[in-house]
């Protein structure tokens, strides 16, 4: 296990984080540029909806699962 925990994105929390939040803003991003957030089981809810009424949001992936989809090799 790596020694860097990755600590969920919300303020002021330091808990462990489990989801990763994939979003996008169309006005400073191109459409397939992905920024993460990352959250704990607490403010996956939180964090998710902040992004989504601006329509920022993508994605909401378990952690596990986006590191094992997000290899290195992968094209951009
Ligand atoms: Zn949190």
């Amino acid at each position: 296990m790596s020694d860097e925990t990755p600590i969920c994105s919300a303020k002021g929390c330091r808990a462990e984080a489990v989801w990763v939040l994939a979003w996008n803003n169309p006005k400073i991003h191109t459409p397939e540029r992905r920024k993460t957030w990352l959250a704990c089981e607490e403010h996956r809810e939180h964090l998710s909806q902040f992004l989504g009424v601006r329509g920022f949001l993508k994605d909401v992936v378990l952690l596990k699962e986006w590191e094992s989809q997000d290899s290195p090799s992968r094209d951009s």
